[in-house]
């Protein structure tokens, strides 16, 4: 079997990249067990904005514009849940931050600058909220599985464990059992750590850890950010998370992490409530808290996407088409990304 790309790994980054070499007609096949994958964990939140310090992230605009025609396609209707954030102000300084936020030019768009006051008598918060606009959160569960069973039907899709010692590297590219490629990328988040061309690279795992929560009479219809994010996932359930670990000792659901979800959510709910999950998974994060997207310095048919621990949701698509960009155009990847800003000065 010959094809263009090989891909290992499925989770956001993975997925992004079938979806990227499809408009261009680049033949595919992907390795992937879907065992455990930080992208089928996340909260799957898109948001342009840091809501600790009412600050844009950088290239908003353009991983924005990336990014949604990429989640909104038809076909992924049901992963859809295009709602505001209402971020909850813990004083009048920070309201004031916001509206002064709020007039600059990159976040316009973004911060509406009439403020909030909480209606609904389960929230606590007293100095306001905040409406975060075109912001939403994707079902990443569900929109893995559709296009999984979609690569599955056309036949390039292998729910198998790449095998990284039967790889051969030849003068066209590259062969494992019977696939031929031109290329390979690899896409496995901190899976990455195993890969004998690219563990390298300094990804560091990230522990986060998560509640689903029953609250009954809460009713939000938006998204709320305190410490935490409360998504609202429907049927008086929320999602609460995440928690953010470097130093964890184990990669299951801790009492230290549930015991801190709660804290955070009983300051600003204040209703009774029922736990009904706890989770935990790895976020693939770097040190500058850039993506990677890397060629191997030796053989230059071997490439990696990572690092996309932070707003994953966000530059996956982006770092596709930079893929496609560079494969197809040889177009430069930006230096700020290219794993090489981690070997050279
Ligand atoms: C609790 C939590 C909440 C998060 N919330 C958000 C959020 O709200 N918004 C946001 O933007 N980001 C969020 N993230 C971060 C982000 O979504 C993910 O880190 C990102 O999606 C990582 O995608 P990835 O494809 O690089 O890695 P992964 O999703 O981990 O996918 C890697 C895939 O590679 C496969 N793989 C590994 N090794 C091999 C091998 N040898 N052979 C074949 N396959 C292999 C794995 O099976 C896996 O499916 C969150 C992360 C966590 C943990």
């Amino acid at each position: 079997m010959q094809c263009n790309v090989l891909i290992v790994g499925f989770g956001l980054a993975g997925w992004a990249l079938t979806e990227a070499l499809k408009k261009e007609g680049i033949s595919f096949v992907v390795y992937d067990p879907q065992q455990s994958s930080s992208s089928r964990v996340a909260t799957g939140i898109y948001n342009p904005v840091v809501l600790k310090r009412f600050r844009a992230i950088s290239n908003a605009k353009l991983l924005m514009e990336h990014a949604l025609p990429f989640y909104h396609q038809h076909k992924y209707i049901q992963a859809q849940h295009p709602i505001p954030i209402y971020r909850v102000f813990a004083s009048a300084g920070e309201q004031n931050a916001w509206m002064v936020a709020a007039d600059k030019p990159d976040l316009s768009t973004y911060l509406n600058t009439s403020l909030v006051s909480s209606t609904n008598e389960g929230v606590y918060a007293p100095f306001g909220l905040g409406e975060v606009q075109h912001t939403g959160w994707v079902d990443t569960n569900t929109l893995l599985d559709t296009a999984k069973d979609d690569l599955i039907d056309a036949g390039c899709f292998a729910e198998e464990k790449f095998d990284y010692d039967i790889l051969s590297i030849t003068p066209g590219g590259v062969q494992y059992k019977n696939v031929k490629a031109q290329h390979i990328v690899f896409a496995e988040g901190v899976g990455i750590l195993k890969n004998p061309w690219f563990s390298t690279l300094p990804v560091i795992p990230n522990k986060g850890e998560w509640l689903i929560v029953s609250c009954k009479e809460l009713g939000l219809r938006q998204m709320l950010k305190s410490s935490v994010f409360i998504v609202p996932l429907g049927n008086d359930t929320y999602r609460v998370g995440a928690t953010y670990d470097r130093d964890f000792t184990h990669e299951e659901p801790s009492l230290e992490g549930k015991e801190w979800l709660i804290t955070q959510f009983k300051k600003v709910v204040t209703l009774p409530f029922e736990i009904l999950f706890h989770g935990a998974g790895l976020r693939p994060t770097t040190i500058d808290r850039k993506p990677i997207l890397g060629q191997h310095s030796t053989h230059a048919t071997l490439w990696c996407i990572n690092g996309l621990g932070s707003r994953g949701v966000l530059w996956a698509p982006y770092l596709a088409t930079l893929f496609v960009n560079a494969f197809k155009r040889a177009q430069k990847v930006p230096r700020e990304l290219d794993a090489r800003r981690f070997l050279m000065p």
